[in-house]
């Protein structure tokens, strides 16, 4: 990384006409979290607290989750730290959780998992609210969220273990709490949603997946998994504009949002709030610092025509290259 790159990490992120930008990390590991605190991150768009899971041969009990959680949180004091509640299944199999589908990713997945089995997700939320107890700077995000229903009881689940830890160790605030936007069902349930959560976070990565029926993983139909598809393109630039009606704050945290190219795309649709992983954030600084947001806002009209999503992508390489 160049010098120039390393001196844009410091300090807010501003693009060339001084429009404030949040920029986010994508983390499963503290060893992520720890690297990026170093790096001027706004706090953590997405904590995938799957990967410990994976990583260990039980599930983490209440207590050794509470302290993952905590050294999480502690790494960015008054600093948003997103944590989003287990997202397994599909392709992130839990070794102590076998499950046997034809049909994985439409199947036992994320928020369907823990309510089916609330004793699992109930010590989790327990985990983090003790976090948050002590930190005061967690949000709760729900992966797969495909209904109302389900945000619904998740939210009674969050209040009882809440009132719960309130009896024992007396009051305190909850956290704010959010839904991943990667089901192309949630596209349409927004205003709902906006009337039960706090924020929105788009998971760019599933949500292509399920809107162009193109497995994310098999390097077969490696080719059709594109995020420029102008489909794609068109419920992006949706989203954005419905919750900024809404007032509903919205961040995207696929892995779109760290590419010099897909970063540029969603700065031109508007969206404000965009987390990567950690060594995607200086860079991502620097070259927001050459962008003019008001320039790229200018080419919607022309990015949201596009039907081919090379062509798109050239119509975004102009202000890159420009940029250097
Ligand atoms: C996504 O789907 O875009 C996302 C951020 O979540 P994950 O990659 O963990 O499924
Ligand atoms: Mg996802």
């Amino acid at each position: 990384i160049s010098k120039d790159v390393l001196a844009s990490a410091q300090g807010p992120a501003l693009s060339q006409d001084g429009e404030r930008v949040k920029v986010y990390i994508n983390a499963g590991l503290s060893a992520d979290t720890d690297v990026a605190a170093g790096q001027g991150a706004d706090g953590v768009g997405l904590y995938r607290t799957e990967v410990p899971f994976m990583l260990a041969s039980r599930f983490p009990g209440e207590e050794e989750q509470f302290r993952l959680y905590s050294h999480v949180l502690s790494r960015y004091p008054g600093l948003p730290v997103t944590l989003r509640t287990l997202d397994v299944g599909g392709d992130k199999p839990l070794p102590y959780l076998p499950i046997e589908e034809d049909n994985p990713f439409l199947g036992w997945r994320g928020i369907r998992i823990t309510l089916d089995q609330p004793d699992i997700f109930l010590i989790q939320l327990k985990a983090m609210l003790r976090a948050h107890q002590h930190h005061g700077n967690l949000q709760i995000l729900l992966p797969m969220i495909s209904s109302v229903a389900e945000v619904d009881e998740a939210l009674r689940l969050m209040r009882q273990a809440h009132f719960e830890l309130c009896e024992a160790m007396g009051a305190f605030e909850l956290p704010k709490v959010g839904v991943m936007v990667e089901v192309p069902a949630s596209l349409y349930l927004l205003p709902a949603l906006a009337e039960r959560v706090q924020f929105v976070s788009v998971g760019s990565n599933d949500l292509t997946q399920y809107l162009l029926a193109v497995d994310r993983n098999n390097p077969r139909v490696a080719e059709l998994f594109r995020p420029f598809h102008p489909a794609v393109v068109q419920a992006l630039a949706q989203i954005q504009r419905q919750c900024q009606e809404l007032g509903l704050p919205v961040s995207v945290c696929g892995e779109m949002a760290g590419e010099p190219l897909g970063f540029t795309l969603l700065l031109a649709l508007g969206y404000r709030h965009l987390s990567m992983n950690a060594s995607q954030v200086a860079r991502a600084k620097h070259l927001l610092k050459k962008l003019s947001l008001a320039d790229l806002e200018k080419l919607r009209p022309q990015l949201l025509a596009s039907l081919d999503a090379d062509e798109l992508g050239w119509q975004l390489r102009e202000p890159l290259t420009q940029a250097g």
